[in-house]
């Protein structure tokens, strides 16, 4: 049989990763600062190596030593962007990092963070995670005023901001372009002398801060934290300033209070389960909701199977209340986006093979209660449940660690259009239906909510509620990424 080979450029994806990937909610970004070491740009390195989960689009360091801002930031995964040698090439006692996740239309090299600018107040360098959704008004308006802008990311609005601010320092330029913006922020700011971090009022987004040694750490997630071995200290409030400086830490809080707004998906999916957030371990309360949705939803079965890797501790808190017996008899292959060998004859069922395949002999005869955090499209569902059945399954009961996904998020998360979320369209039992389950039920949000309350945050559930806390300009209410779509088009 004739083959060929096919090399798989990592940032652009065949017909096949595409699908697999967009039929998931993806997170758009990772921030990591660092003030006050000698070897920044290693400690940021490794910081954006444990964030490569929020991101594996694009990846980028700034330095400096109080003097110019040293930059370095490419398309690809953070171990394929940096080498010995660019890492060489960043010295200085103080670094910002990001990683970034983007839709295709974004995906281009210009909107690879950190952004950096020089100002009437010297260099500044931007990382941020979030989304603002008023960005397009106030790009439009800026632009009427003359101004250039190089990059098509909302992110660029706040840099736009602070360079047009008529206060004194960077600080207050700072605060006062974020005065302006509405939506979600956390960020790394640094300056030739400081590094200042910020969550937004609402806090939709995580940050933490952490010591290694005498330097002070800022972080998305505490697994940044752990892997360069720092003490966590806490995490930023919402609508905290965070100033360090020389060694010193100064917290300012000049935006106006609002409820909390922390995102719920954050826990069910989104942060890695080794983190914690706001002090409560994500992978502790995935499987809290696993054992909920056990006692809301139990199904008469013979094995708990997970899809790898999103519905894994979700199915073992499942499979610990349920008392039926845990099985991973779905293998994933993790390293599909790399290279694979296409064949020339068509194989059944080869697609979602190339990333799932099942486990026959633990299979056969038995009927199984497959767990997974989300359905997008349902795409890949359908697949699995298939899978499953081919390889002997004799029945397949669908259980959803969350609420059907009705909306999508314009808080920082890639999702799709509401049309293209299944759920949005159609009711439980349709679903089922499409997807080929036996059965299919979701958590409620009731259920959910109630999971939520030892958390200690009032969250953000708007993709599963409809309830958003954030009103969204129009022209904002478009796919994330896309903010700036006539411009992008220009470009083409
Ligand atoms: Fe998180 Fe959904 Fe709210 Fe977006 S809409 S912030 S994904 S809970």
């Amino acid at each position: 049989m004739s083959r060929r080979l096919i090399e798989i450029d990592p940032a652009l994806e065949t017909e096949l990763a595409t699908e697999l990937q967009r039929d998931r909610f993806h997170d758009e970004c990772g921030v990591v600062g660092i003030q006050g070491h000698s070897e920044a740009a290693n400690i940021a390195y490794l910081g954006l190596y444990a964030l490569q989960h929020r991101g594996q689009e694009s990846a980028g360091i700034v330095t400096t030593d109080g003097g110019e801002h040293r930059v370095h930031r490419a398309m690809g995964l953070v171990a394929d962007v940096f080498s010995e040698k660019t890492l060489r090439k960043l010295p200085g006692r103080m670094a910002i990092g990001h990683v970034r996740y983007s839709t295709a239309g974004g995906s281009q090299i210009r909107n690879a963070q950190p952004f950096c600018a020089t100002t009437d107040g010297g260099p500044v360098a931007i990382a941020h995670n979030g989304n603002l959704v008023n960005a397009y008004a106030i790009r439009r308006e800026l632009e009427g005023r003359g101004a250039i802008f190089s990059t098509t990311a909302d992110s660029e609005t706040i840099v736009q901001l602070l360079a047009r601010s008529r206060e004194r320092t960077q600080e207050e330029r700072l605060i006062d372009a974020l005065s302006r913006v509405k939506g979600a922020f956390s960020l790394v700011l640094m300056t030739s002398d400081s590094l200042i971090a910020v969550r937004d009022p609402h806090g939709f987004r995580p940050l933490c801060l952490g010591r290694l040694d005498r330097a002070w750490v800022v972080a998305s997630e505490t697994c940044a934290l752990d892997l360069i071995g720092a003490e966590y200290d806490r995490d930023l409030e919402p609508g905290e300033v965070v100033v360090i400086k020389r060694g010193r830490i100064r917290t300012l809080r000049p935006f106006k209070r609002e409820k909390e707004r922390f995102c719920i998906f954050e826990y069910i999916y989104f942060a890695r389960p080794d983190s914690n957030l706001n002090g409560h371990n994500v992978y502790a309360y995935r499987k809290e909701l696993g054992r909920l949705l056990a006692r809301e939803h139990p199904a008469s079965a013979d094995l708990v199977v997970p899809v790898l890797d999103s519905g894994n501790t979700a199915a073992l808190g499942y499979a610990e209340e349920s008392g039926i017996p845990y099985e991973q008899a779905m293998i994933r292959n993790h390293y599909v986006r790399r290279t694979f060998i296409e064949p020339a004859q068509s194989i059944r069922h080869f697609g979602v093979k190339v990333k799932h395949n099942a486990v026959a002999s633990i299979l056969k005869g038995r009927r199984v209660v497959l767990v997974d955090d989300s359905i997008v499209r349902g795409t890949t569902l359908i697949k699995l449940v298939t899978m499953l059945r081919n390889a002997g399954a004799s029945e397949v009961h669908l259980r959803i660690s969350a609420p059907p996904t009705i909306g999508p998020c314009y808080y920082g998360i890639d999702t799709p259009t509401r049309g293209e979320l299944i759920a949005s369209n159609h009711s439980v039992d349709e679903i089922c239906a499409i997807i080929g389950a036996d059965s299919l039920r979701y958590l409620s949000l009731e259920g959910l909510r109630g999971s939520a309350e030892p958390l200690k945050s009032s969250f953000c559930d708007a993709c599963f509620s409809d309830e958003y806390p954030v009103a969204v300009d129009s022209d904002d209410k478009i796919p994330q990424l896309s903010l700036f779509r006539d411009v992008e088009a220009d470009d083409a």
